[in-house]
């Protein structure tokens, strides 16, 4: 077993961890991140975050946003409707006085630019933490990099891993929720070109969204995010690509026109998991592993990425003989509660308000969305809450 020292040791170089290291490394911090896959795995990913003008902002500030922009999709408007009801509302960045509402842009394009901005003699690729071991002034994180077990204490370990390693590690407290629901999520080719609109679309079994794909408003691809019980989303796996596309059609409807392709569909599980809020010295733990919400609402990636860009803050706002300790940790999770709770309640109520089918509720919600749109100070709220999280 080899054993080093680090100030500060990130495990997982995900979007969320790579962007803490580099907000490090431009401040001069040392550190190290650990990742899991081999050095450029991730840049094949095609999933589509959806970014929020603040998580724009933030990348902007990292020097990052000039290199990928010209992978990233405008969203000037989001048109929120409901399945077998009347009453739907248009959201417009024109309105807000945003140059956009959001930015589709793939993980991969993401975590190209983050890695290549990085200082490579920080990062070890390959690199997979095992466990995580509370020592009474430091944290020692083990890890296997090509079968050498190797161990790094650190005043601070941050866990970025996305929530699905290291959950075990019993000093973390968690809530957890299984929606029992999972979502599929493709790239389907439309008659009807994307024109820089994103859908929301509310459905008796699940939310559905289609995300515009391409730079072009004339683009005909778009990303789709469908939600269900696992049982529904096992019958969308199941069924051939034809019969895909005409059960994709009845659910959404004529607004794109017909679905004229699918690539492969892949799915993952929703869950809903938090912190119980009790600092740990030596230990903070950033973006899906600290938070996983359900996608509806849009707010779980860009939460995290407020998370590095407030960690890093903190970092560079105190010594280095604080690093770590109590008191920061603390403070972090003070900033940072209000932030995650908010954007909890928010994708929660909105998944209550739209999951029940019980007679008048369909009605209410048709008069929630009636009134959206004609009342401005209401959209106001929701775009901000969207964007910057407040
Ligand atoms: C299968 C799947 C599909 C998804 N698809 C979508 C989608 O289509 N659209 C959307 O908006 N959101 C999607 N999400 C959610 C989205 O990916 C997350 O919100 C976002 O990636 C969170 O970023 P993160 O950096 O916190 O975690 P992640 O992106 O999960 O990054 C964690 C990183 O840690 C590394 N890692 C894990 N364990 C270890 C370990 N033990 N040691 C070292 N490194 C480790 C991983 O290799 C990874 O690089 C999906 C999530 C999953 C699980």
């Amino acid at each position: 077993m080899m054993a080093q020292a680090d100030s500060i040791v990130i495990v997982g170089g995900g979007p969320v961890g790579a962007l803490l290291a580099l907000s490090l490394q431009q401040n001069g911090i040392p550190f190290s991140m650990l990742e899991a896959r081999a050095k450029g795995a991730s840049h094949s990913d095609t999933r589509a975050l959806a970014l929020s003008d603040g998580s724009r902002l933030i990348l902007e500030k990292l020097n990052i946003w000039s290199e990928i922009e010209g992978q990233a999709t405008e969203i000037k408007s989001i048109h929120v409707s409901q399945h077998g009801g009347f009453g739907r509302t248009k959201l417009e960045a024109a309105e807000h006085k945003l140059p956009a509402l959001g930015y589709v842009l793939p993980y991969g394009a993401l975590t190209k630019a983050l890695d290549a901005a990085l200082d490579l003699n920080h990062v070890l690729y390959d690199a997979v933490a095992t466990e995580v071991r509370q020592l009474p002034k430091m944290t020692e994180v083990f890890f296997k990099q090509v079968d050498i077990e190797i161990s790094i204490s650190s005043s601070l370990a941050v866990i970025a891993d996305g929530g699905r390693s290291l959950e075990d590690i019993p000093i973390i407290k968690r809530n957890t929720k299984d929606y029992g629901h999972d979502a599929l999520v493709s790239k389907v080719k439309t008659e009807l070109p994307h024109a820089n609109t994103a859908y929301e679309r509310f459905t008796p079994t699940g939310p559905m969204a289609l995300l515009p794909d391409g730079k072009s408003p004339e683009s005909h691809v778009f990303n789709l995010v469908w939600t269900g019980e696992k049982a529904k989303i096992d019958a969308l796996m199941a069924l051939d690509d034809d019969a895909f596309l005409k059960a994709l059609h009845l659910a959404f409807g004529d607004r794109v026109g017909q679905f004229l392709s699918t690539e492969k569909r892949n799915r993952f599980p929703l869950k809903l998991s938090t912190l119980k809020s009790v600092a740990i010295p030596h230990l903070a733990i950033i973006g899906n592993a600290a938070q996983t919400m359900h996608p509806v609402a849009g707010q779980g990636f860009n939460v995290g990425l407020r998370d590095a860009e407030a960690l890093a803050k903190l970092l560079i706002s105190v010594s280095s003989e604080r690093w770590g300790s109590e008191q920061m940790l603390q403070d972090y999770q003070k900033q940072r509660a209000r932030d995650a709770r908010g954007s909890l309640k928010f994708t929660d109520s909105l998944l209550e308000l739209f999951s029940n089918d019980w007679i008048g509720i369909s009605g209410a919600r048709g008069f929630g969305l009636g009134a959206l749109s004609m009342f401005k100070p209401a959209r106001e709220f929701l775009v901000s809450k969207m964007s910057y999280g407040k």
